[in-house]
């Protein structure tokens, strides 16, 4: 496996989605670098992961902070994954009860959500490409890594209520196959993966019936995802070759309302 023994940064990596991933990858036999904001939650997760697992409190945003995360990684074992899945969603309309929605919290959210992604893919990259490549026996092709961005059906159903939201998370689509295509030269694959609704603390906020009705909307299966089908997928991108600059929704087939 491209994995084992190597090493992977999941951002993100002290809930949710974030935190499946950072555990599935670690059972697959990889050295893992969790990110996320300081908080004991992080350092928590990585320790509950074992020896192989270290937590580094860094902001996606911050290219110092992401550069040391990649340099610790590196030192592990060749860097063969990232996967991006820090993220923020907060509501606001266009044309809210208060005016127009900021500026501010416009710019905030494709901060993290769109420049965080690509300040990850950017260092995880250049850290791929200087490794020596690594060959699947099954396919005798050589590849250097695979970079996993987290997107959102968000991203094409317009929702209304998450203006920015939406727009950073389909700008996070929009990167990724020309990152694949650029990228396939150093033989590196790009993915996404647009999840649907996921039950994380990120929907922890919303009331019960909320939830429930949301669950309710998916077509098969009628309830939220669990993160750990979400770091299944994460897993089979990164087993699978022929997977590349694709967005892949993983949402039981949930159109949203009108
Ligand atoms: P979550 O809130 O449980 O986890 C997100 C993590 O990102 C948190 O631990 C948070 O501290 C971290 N984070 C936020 N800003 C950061 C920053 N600047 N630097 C580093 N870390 C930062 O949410 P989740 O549901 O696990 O979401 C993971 C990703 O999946 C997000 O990008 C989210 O937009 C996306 N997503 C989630 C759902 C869902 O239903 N849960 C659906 C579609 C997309």
């Amino acid at each position: 496996m491209l994995i084992d023994g190597a090493s992977a940064i999941v951002t993100g990596a002290a809930s949710g989605l974030g935190a499946a991933t950072a555990r599935r990858l670690h059972d697959a036999g990889a050295h893992v670098v969790l990110v996320d904001l300081p908080s004991a939650a992080g350092a928590k997760a990585a320790y509950a992961l074992g020896p192989r697992a270290r937590f580094v409190p860094a902001d996606v945003t911050d290219e110092d902070q992401i550069r040391a995360a990649v340099v610790l990684a590196s030192s592990l074992g060749p860097l063969r994954v990232a996967v991006n899945c820090a993220g923020i969603a907060t509501p606001g309309k266009v044309l809210g009860r208060n005016g127009p929605l900021p500026l501010e919290d416009f710019d905030r959210v494709v901060r993290i959500n769109l420049t965080g992604t690509f300040n990850v893919l950017r260092l995880a990259a250049e850290a791929m490409a200087a490794t020596d490549p690594w060959t699947d026996p099954a396919t005798g092709t050589a590849e250097r890594g695979v970079v996993v961005n987290t997107a959102s059906v968000a991203a094409f159903e317009g929702q209304i209520g998450q203006p920015a939201y939406a727009a950073s998370k389909g700008a996070v689509a929009s990167l990724t196959l020309p990152a694949a295509r650029e990228l396939a030269h150093h033989l590196i694959r790009v993915v996404a993966i647009a999840p649907g609704l996921f039950k994380t603390p990120m929907l922890a906020g919303l009331p019960a019936e909320v939830t429930g009705a949301l669950a309710a909307t998916v077509p098969h299966p009628s309830r939220l995802g669990r993160p750990e089908e979400f770091a299944a997928l994460v897993a089979h991108i990164v087993e699978n070759q022929m997977l590349n600059g694709e967005t892949i929704r993983l949402d039981g087939a949930i159109r949203m309302a009108p």
